[in-house]
């Protein structure tokens, strides 16, 4: 499944093809996706793309009127091609520009969306419920601490929680808790603020990392320019169960939490 490094990454290969341009067609072959493709997205066409903007896991590629709102899903792929490419299975909807390249989404699970969202209307809620993005000043150090007191749930189910933050998924909450020394199974109202303030650094370095990288990929997920992704990052856990820890030579152990696969050192987490 695409992350936020890997939507991050997808955002920064797409924008230089794209901003400044206008779009000349929308073609939608199939409008069956998670929530079925609005006619009024057609109102983007003839407009020119000001700025294509990331919001958690969301694309926003904004025009006068509004914005075309994508996102990935579980196997979704985007692709800036000629638009005289053949089409391959799963290729729904073309973001066709004057250039002659357009944007073309591909996903096979049909778990992605493309909607809009009118310059003049309320924000849709999708993106309106959201917690702030990981890697902004709003994430700060006290957010964590503050937003866990109370709370039994595992830790890293709270910072799974798109309302606390957003874009932390399932490889970069068990690397990032690894990095802290802090045991997932742990309740977040037990987690000192020392932990948090530490733990939100690593939220914050993991995924950096990975954009920079190029964004990890487990399977499905295709770079901006078609070619496939790749597993750049040295994970420390993830995916490492009965693997020698790289501090301490102790096996990582895998449990379930909150039906994600969850991956800890036992001796170095607490
Ligand atoms: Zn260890």
């Amino acid at each position: 499944m695409p992350e936020l490094p890997e939507v991050e990454v997808s955002r920064l290969g797409i924008s230089p093809h794209m901003i400044g341009h206008t779009i000349s067609q929308i073609i939608v072959r199939q409008p069956t996706l998670r929530w079925p493709v609005p006619q009024e997205i057609q109102q983007a066409c003839g407009l020119t793309i000001n700025t294509i903007r990331r919001r958690a896991k969301y694309l926003l590629i904004d025009t006068r009127a509004g914005s075309i709102i994508l996102h990935l899903g579980m196997s979704g792929k985007l692709r800036v091609i000629d638009a005289t490419t053949p089409l391959q299975k799963h290729d729904h909807i073309d973001i066709v520009l004057d250039t002659g390249v357009c944007l073309r989404f591909n996903d096979p699970r049909r778990f992605g969306a493309c909607l809009w969202q009118p310059a003049d209307q309320p924000q849709n809620t999708l993106l309106s419920h959201l917690g702030p993005e990981p890697l902004s000043e709003d994430f700060d150090q006290q957010r964590l601490f503050e937003l866990s007191r109370g709370k039994s749930v595992a830790v890293k189910n709270f910072i799974m929680d798109n309302k606390v933050v957003v874009g932390v998924g399932n490889i970069y909450a068990n690397e990032a808790l690894f990095f802290t020394g802090i045991d997932p199974r742990k309740a977040a109202g037990k987690v000192s603020k020392k932990k948090y303030h530490q733990l939100t650094e690593q939220i914050k370095i993991v995924l950096a990392k990975a954009i920079q990288q190029g964004g990890t990929t487990l399977k499905d997920f295709a770079q901006a320019d078609g070619k496939p992704g790749y597993f750049a990052q040295q994970l420390q856990v993830y995916g490492r169960k009965g693997e020698q820890c790289h501090q301490c030579d102790s096996l990582i152990e895998s449990i379930t939490i909150g039906q994600r696969n969850s991956f800890y050192c036992p001796n170095c987490q607490r």
